[in-house]
């Protein structure tokens, strides 16, 4: 079995690709969809713990989804609440897409 941090780290480049991958201009099928699709990850994500503290996390910060731009800035900052709370440095969220979609530029 994966242990927790690959997993997360798998996790996080799955769901930061899928942020970036995300319709410009969503139709509002999509955007349930999207929404959806986070509920119900959090329900089933395979480590209990992370799990619970995601839904905690996702009830007081709904999904963003009603663009790319939101939804990537929005689970940047989901990601760096687990950041803050593993003791890891937080993430600038300007850089979401330069590291997910194009790039980096340097
Ligand atoms: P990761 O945090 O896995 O990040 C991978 C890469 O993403 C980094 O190298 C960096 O380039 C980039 N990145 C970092 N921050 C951001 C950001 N904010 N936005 C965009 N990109 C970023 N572990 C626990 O021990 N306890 C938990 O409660 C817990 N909860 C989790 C909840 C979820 C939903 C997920 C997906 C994972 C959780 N994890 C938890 C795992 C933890 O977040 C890390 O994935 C794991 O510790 C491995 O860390 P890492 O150093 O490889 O980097």
């Amino acid at each position: 079995p994966l242990d927790r941090k690959e997993l997360g780290h798998y996790t996080w480049g799955f769901l930061h690709s899928m942020a970036s991958y995300y319709p410009e201009k969503p139709s509002r099928s999509q955007q349930e969809a999207m929404s959806q699709f986070f509920n119900i990850f959090s329900q089933f994500y395979p480590c209990e713990p992370c799990a619970l503290d995601f839904q905690d996390d996702i009830k007081e910060h709904p999904p963003k989804t009603e663009s790319r731009n939101a939804l990537a800035k929005w689970l940047c900052e989901r990601h760096n609440t687990v950041n803050e709370k593993l003791g890891k440095p937080v993430f600038d969220c300007s850089k979401v897409h330069e590291r997910w979609r194009d790039g980096w530029l340097d």
